[in-house]
């Protein structure tokens, strides 16, 4: 069979975006030749530094590239400035608008030996609802205040994100086929909506949601709801219990949050942005200014993304190799960064990952 190669696009940002975006590049160079996978990279440019320097946080060039002659991408981190500062906005965001990934996806794992296991992802939605940011403030008859928000549901985007919810169902069934270790048997998808309260716009969501994974290439994936706020109860309480949750927009922004706290530390969270065709990996800390420069920073987090990357390439060995590297340094426990109680350093735990492929 015809090698595949893959052209990666390299954007580390800011802070210890610099420090582990070269340890993605270097799981990637390192992979098994037996899965057939070259891969050429390009550095590419953006952040906060990038501003300071050019006065764009998100060069043209950048999304030229991206768009013209890669396959998937890896990001770092920007930092934020701690004052508002004119003409900066976050190049993620931009980036996400520019190249139209409508999904945000965020696994949260811990190995399946842990006390309280998780092994979940949140599948959000991340172009409408509240997030269209059509907002307005007027005076009410008193003359105080008033300000209103538009939550927009689509039927159209809807659709789109519980079928990307059903697919990454059944290919998190795959990849534990694959022998990567897991507390789940069989894939779920978890709803998640106030329908109670907002009949249409979660209404819709819900409804539209239910019929995109009634689709006969779904029927091997269990559908549950939840309402939101019992949503987050239950992931706290028992969070075994969930494989995927599909929310839209800002509940699926405030769960992802939460659920990475029920793995200890940022530095082992990753996530993609995914839209048609094309995904970026993205590691959910960020930069880190406290610990920038000292090389201690966590690796995992950014590994998880490539192989989070790589599944929405279409490469679910690559990714299932990678997650059971990672998972075998973190069972064995010997070689770990400061924020998972270990002395070592990032470097020596990637070269522990690499070894483990
Ligand atoms: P930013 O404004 O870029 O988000 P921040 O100050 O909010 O920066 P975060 O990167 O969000 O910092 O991190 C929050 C905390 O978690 C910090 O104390 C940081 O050191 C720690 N942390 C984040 N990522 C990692 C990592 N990969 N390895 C170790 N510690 C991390
Ligand atoms: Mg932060």
């Amino acid at each position: 069979m015809a090698a595949r190669t893959l052209r990666i696009g390299l954007i580390p940002g800011d802070g210890i975006g610099r420090e582990v975006i070269p340890a993605g590049r270097r799981i990637l160079e390192a992979l098994p030749s037996s899965l057939n996978l070259n891969f050429s990279f390009v550095d590419l440019d953006a952040g906060f530094e990038t501003f300071q320097k050019t006065g764009a946080a998100l060069p043209d060039r950048t999304v030229e590239v991206l768009k013209k002659e890669c396959d998937g991408a890896l990001f770092g981190a920007v930092s934020s400035p701690t004052v508002a500062t004119k003409g900066y906005s976050s190049p993620i965001v931009a980036l996400r608008k520019r190249l139209s990934l409508y999904a945000n996806v965020r696994p949260v794992k811990t190995v399946s030996t842990a006390a309280s296991p998780v092994d979940l992802v949140i599948v959000r939605e991340n172009t409408e609802d509240l997030y269209v940011k059509e907002e307005k403030t007027y005076a009410a008859p008193d003359g105080t205040k008033v300000a209103e928000a538009i939550k927009r549901i689509s039927e159209k985007a809807s659709w789109n994100i519980a079928s990307m919810a059903g697919d990454i169902a059944l290919r998190r069934q795959k990849i534990r086929d694959q022998g990567v270790d897991s507390i789940h048997k069989e894939p779920l998808v978890t709803i998640t909506h106030k329908s109670n309260v907002l009949s249409q716009t979660d209404g819709l969501f819900r409804e539209t949601s239910r019929k995109a994974l009634a689709q006969d290439k779904y029927s091997s994936v269990k559908v549950e709801e939840q309402i939101v706020d019992s949503m987050v109860y239950k992931l706290f309480r028992q969070p075994s219990d969930y494989d995927v949750i599909v929310a839209p927009n800002l509940y699926g922004d405030i769960l992802s949050d939460g659920a990475a706290a029920l793995v200890g530390s940022l530095g082992l969270v990753p996530s993609a942005n995914v839209g048609e065709g094309f995904a970026i990996g993205e590691p959910c800390h960020g930069s880190a200014p406290d610990i920038q420069g000292m090389g201690i920073a966590n690796p995992i987090a950014t590994l998880r993304s490539v192989g989070l990357m790589l599944e929405f390439l279409g490469e679910e060995k690559a990714a299932a190799t990678i997650y059971a590297a990672v998972d075998k340094n973190l069972v064995e426990g010997k070689l770990l960064t400061p924020d998972m109680g270990g002395k070592s350093k990032t470097d020596e735990v990637v070269e522990d990952i690499l070894k483990m492929l």
